[in-house]
């Protein structure tokens, strides 16, 4: 096969190649969900071990099941599974490298039993997902998915006992508050569905660690890969940018054996919930913080909302709120993590758009924004600002969320509420798929419908100026 990524002459900067042979490696870990932010993470931490002559056993098989996923096959598929992985510091320095850790790929739509035979190979000892947050619902009960995660997860797990063979680790690498947690339980719910005898044999025997996993890494764009051609000579149909900073918290808690992750940077600890909730609750709440408000200022991109003074403001206020939720972090300052989260938002070089950030919001919003907010009304304590985010979601909704088709069926809900709001202000709160019933606690549903209301009448400036302004 074509040896691409092809790295010519041409390249006016170095680009770091894989120097390990990878004729040698085979698949221990097979990964759902291979996209953008896989292949710069835990892609990028096995290419590191791989580089320090070990961890040959633990290379990478993708998996994709979605109909998107055949132009990562095809991709995959013409340049022998590797990649450009380039990595943009705020002040403009670049480091590229070229990842070799992920040396196959299924496309489960073209051949499900491939899959399979990779899922009860003996030597697959982990398999590990980035299916994103909305990824982790079953189909309803009584219909089925054959392509689907689960499933074939579960068909894996099923013929594996069968066989004898020692089931695999599902590692869960998905910004969820206890991911391994939430994929344990979806698991046991797909497999009790099927059988519950191999329920309680999944339960009893296969390790769910969770995982904090950090590294902002925006979408591929054209612009992306003519650096990648025009600075290091190299042609590469999907190169992965993203920031310098990674982070990779992870339970060390594993069926059949794990890479030596510690000895390329990833932090194994017995208990990962308070990195986890730290980072939910202040980057990825940061990020819905930014989208809704900066999309109706009119800015494209996350540090060009993290340099607008009204919108910094605000998200100081909001995680003013949301830290008295956090639990003590071994060995972290949260005064030193908030800066540097500024840092990294206000990155120009990474390019974040708001619309990537906004995207999926009938899940992100009920995974990093309101578990604070439920959170400070048991506690007593005030959520002006958590409201007025979600306020800012639900109004960009109902002015935007036409304009984009609904890709779930609760995305089409929530349009379909949003154009009720002007009768019914509470219609989207009301609606328990993603808000519980937080729409019976009037210390939320007081600020949330003042911020609305705001926001029609006066627009986001003046909204968030008197919010801003406000008492301390
Ligand atoms: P991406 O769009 O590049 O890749 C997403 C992958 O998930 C694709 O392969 C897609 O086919 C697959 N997928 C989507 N829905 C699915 C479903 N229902 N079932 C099975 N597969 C499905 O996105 P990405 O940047 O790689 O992000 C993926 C996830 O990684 C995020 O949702 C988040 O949980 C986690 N993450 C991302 C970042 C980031 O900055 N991009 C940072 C931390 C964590």
């Amino acid at each position: 096969p074509a040896e691409t990524p092809a790295v010519t002459a041409s390249g006016s900067a170095p680009v770091e190649l894989p120097r390990y042979d990878r004729a040698g490696i085979r698949t221990g870990i097979v990964h759902f969900g291979l996209g953008n932010f896989h292949r710069a993470h835990q892609a990028m931490f096995l290419d590191r071990l791989l580089a320090l002559g070990e961890g040959n056993e633990w290379g990478i098989c993708g998996v994709g099941v979605m109909p998107g996923d055949a132009r990562m096959r095809d991709v995959l598929a013409a340049q022998d599974s590797l990649f450009t992985l380039v990595l943009k510091s705020g002040t403009g320095e670049l480091d590229a490298r070229v990842i070799g850790s992920i040396h196959d790929y299924r496309f489960a739509p073209d051949d499900r039993e491939a899959v399979l035979a990779e899922l009860t190979a003996e030597t697959t000892r982990i398999v590990s997902l980035t299916v994103t947050e909305g990824g982790y619902r079953l189909p309803e009960e009584g219909t089925e998915n054959p392509l689907g995660v689960f499933d074939l997860i579960v068909t894996g797990l099923a013929r594996r006992r069968a066989a004898g063979t020692v089931p695999f680790t599902v590692m869960s690498c998905d910004n969820l508050p206890g991911n391994g947690e939430v994929a344990r339980g979806v698991i046991l719910e797909a497999a009790r569905r099927r059988d519950p005898e191999l329920a309680a044999w999944i339960a009893e025997n296969v390790a769910f660690p969770s995982s904090m996993v950090d590294r902002i890494t925006p979408v591929t764009t054209d612009a992306d890969r003519a650096l990648v051609r025009d600075t290091f000579g190299v042609e590469d149909a999907w190169p992965v940018v993203a920031e310098p900073f990674v982070q990779w918290v992870l339970e060390d808690h594993f069926t059949a054996g794990r890479p030596a992750l510690e000895k390329v940077g990833v932090q194994l600890v017995s208990d990962v919930a308070p990195y986890e909730k730290m980072k939910l609750r202040l980057l990825n709440a940061s990020h819905q913080g930014m989208a809704y408000f900066g999309l109706l200022l009119g800015h494209t991109f996350a540090h060009e909302a993290t340099t607008d003074p009204r919108i910094v403001a605000f998200l100081h206020r909001f995680l003013a709120e949301s830290r008295p939720t956090l639990d003590p972090v071994p060995g972290i300052d949260l005064d030193d993590y908030v800066n540097t989260l500024f840092e990294r938002f206000t990155n120009p070089a990474i390019a974040d758009t708001l619309n990537r950030l906004a995207t999926d919001a009938g899940s992100r919003i009920p995974t990093f924004v309101l578990p604070t907010i439920v959170d400070n009304i048991a506690a007593g304590r005030d959520v002006t600002f958590g409201a007025a985010l979600v306020a800012s979601w639900v109004f960009q909704l109902e002015r935007d969320g036409h304009a984009q088709p609904a890709q779930t069926e609760i995305e089409h809900n929530l349009t379909a509420l949003a154009a009720k709001l002007e009768a019914e202000p509470r219609a989207i709160i009301e609606y328990a798929p993603v808000f519980g019933d937080i729409a019976t606690h009037d210390a939320f549903v007081t600020p949330y419908l003042a911020t609305l209301e705001a926001l029609r009448r006066d627009g986001a400036a003046a909204t968030l100026d008197a919010l801003n302004g406000s008492a301390e």
